[in-house]
């Protein structure tokens, strides 16, 4: 079978000639490793593992090989393995050279494969690999989704396993490219293809439509998809936020332990922490994690009026990032509470943070408690600062550590954690917005099915969208350029 051909004839039309080139790439990272992987994957690659192991090892079996330079001579010795399709990774043959790993060594072996595939082959007269090429990003898992292999979710889910920033995020990645997700999506697609046959089959007999569907459920069927998808949708929601995690910025007038606070989050000396005011001249950013959510913290300059011209682009930076975080940290100084200047320069920046995108994802937190007996004074920061949209308040040490895991559990409230890790699938925003957009069709299906006469074609006509939008998550319905665009963001090799 033609690489691609078992994917849906509507994919197959697009389908440029690309995906019938076989291709090359290094599948490991770049530097230095104990073993570095070159693979190929092509239509017929026997000729071409002829010349570069001198034999062709039996399929599926490691098998030490000599990799061959052009004279015979070995560059290297290493593990070959020979997946003939479909039984590969992209269902086409797959080769791998298993060497030792060195930058230079791997691109000797990269190069020596495009070498021999253009060498005539003394068997057939012909080149060994015709137009064999440097794989781009992510070229592997593509065919790997057309030849049917993987379905979309799945393909995505190798990316995002690749490129987990938690080991909360790398679990539920398996879990989605084991297809866990696709299950999920899958079911609330049959139950909809279901649905839509009864009503196509309906809209066939007219005098009989309203009975038919009454006998048949078709709105309790709906009202059941409409449930499960929620469900599903709040599930893939945990799995995007696992997948994306909550930018926080830390915010707040110079010296009051913006840095101490992200060192003492992350564990460990990130920041340069000095007790000159306005060090921290640009933003620092760290992920560290909370429960396995990734959490991207925004370290930013003080926010004070400065002079000095380094310092205010490291403030105007600091409010840009401040309007584009899911979550602002205001920090405040317990010891500075009874300094009108200090006082005054809080009052600014929340009235100015009222302003700003982040109102309603504020957490005041209140710092250096260690050095304050009393939490009588928080109230009067409070009434300082009042007026801008608090949405909860925290007093912590940065430098003993208290209070702080309670605002670890304010920030994963406030991204709107609410499940264990175990059992979340990874998704990504183009997931949820494809549920999301399947919801609304149902809503609007349900809203003509409700009226009394009901238009069956409208109805009808939303189940199809909405069948459309689920189709989109797993690849059913998938336009060609959003391919491009997800395969393109994979590494090379991949
Ligand atoms: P930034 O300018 O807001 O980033 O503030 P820094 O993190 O550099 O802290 C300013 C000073 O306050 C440093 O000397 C810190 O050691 C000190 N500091 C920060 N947090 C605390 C705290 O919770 N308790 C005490 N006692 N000192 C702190």
């Amino acid at each position: 079978m033609a690489p691609g051909a078992a994917r849906s004839g509507a994919l197959q039309s697009l389908m440029p000639a690309r995906h019938e080139e076989p291709i090359v790439a290094v599948a490991t990272a770049s530097g230095r490793g104990a073993i570095g992987i070159v693979r190929v994957s092509g239509s017929d690659l026997r000729p071409l593992i002829e010349a570069l192991c001198g034999a062709v090892p039996e399929p599926r079996h490691a098998t030490l090989a000599p990799f061959l330079g052009r004279e015979g001579e070995p560059l290297d010795r290493g593990i070959a393995i020979h997946f003939p399709a479909p039984h590969s990774y992209t269902g086409e043959d797959v080769f791998e050279l298993q060497a030792h790993g060195g930058a230079v060594l791997l691109q000797l072996l990269l190069a020596r494969c495009l070498e021999a595939a253009a060498e005539v082959d003394p068997r057939s007269g012909r080149a060994r690999l015709a137009g064999l090429r440097l794989a781009e990003p992510g070229e592997f898992t593509e065919r790997a989704f057309l030849n049917d292999k993987l379905d979309l979710a799945q393909a995505e889910a190798v990316a995002d396993l690749i490129d987990a920033s938690t080991e909360a995020a790398a679990r539920s990645a398996s879990r989605s490219l084991s297809g866990a997700f696709s299950i999920e999506v899958d079911a609330l697609r049959d139950a909809l293809v279901d649905l839509r046959m009864l009503v196509e089959a309906t809209l066939d007999f007219p005098e009989e439509e309203i009975d038919l569907l009454e006998r048949a459920d078709a709105r309790g069927r709906l009202e059941r998809i409409g449930v499960d998808l929620e469900r599903v949708l709040g599930r893939a929601r945990q799995g995007a936020l696992l997948r994306e995690g909550l930018k926080v910025v830390l915010a707040g007038q110079p010296n009051v332990g913006k840095s101490s606070l992200l060192n003492a989050l992350a564990g460990a000396e990130l920041a340069i922490v000095t007790p000159v005011p306005g060090t921290t001249r640009d933003r620092i950013a760290e992920t560290i994690q909370i429960e396995g959510v990734p959490i991207h913290v925004i370290d930013t300059a003080g926010l004070r009026d400065s002079v000095d011209e380094v310092e205010r682009i490291g403030v105007a930076r600091s409010w840009t990032a401040i309007d584009a975080a899911d979550a602002v940290i205001f920090l405040h100084d317990l010891t500075r509470l009874d300094d009108p200047q200090y006082a005054d320069a809080e009052a600014a920046i929340a009235t100015r943070l009222a302003q700003s995108a982040a109102g309603g994802r504020l957490i005041d937190v209140y710092n250096k408690a260690d050095l304050v007996a009393s939490t009588a004074a928080d109230g009067s920061v409070a009434a300082a600062v009042r007026g801008h949209p608090t949405v909860d308040t925290v007093r912590i040490s940065a430098k003993t550590g208290t209070g702080l895991d309670t605002l670890r559990r304010r920030l994963l409230e406030m991204a709107g954690w609410r499940t264990d890790p175990e059992g979340v699938f990874i998704a990504r925003t183009r997931h949820i917005d494809a549920l999301r957009r399947t919801a609304v069709h149902l809503g609007l299906a349900e809203a003509h099915a409700a009226q009394r006469d009901a238009a069956l074609e409208l109805f009808a006509e939303e189940l199809r969208l909405a069948h459309d939008a689920l189709g989109e998550i797993t690849g059913a319905f998938t336009p060609d350029d959003l391919l491009g665009v997800i395969f393109s963001r994979f590494c090379i090799g991949k």
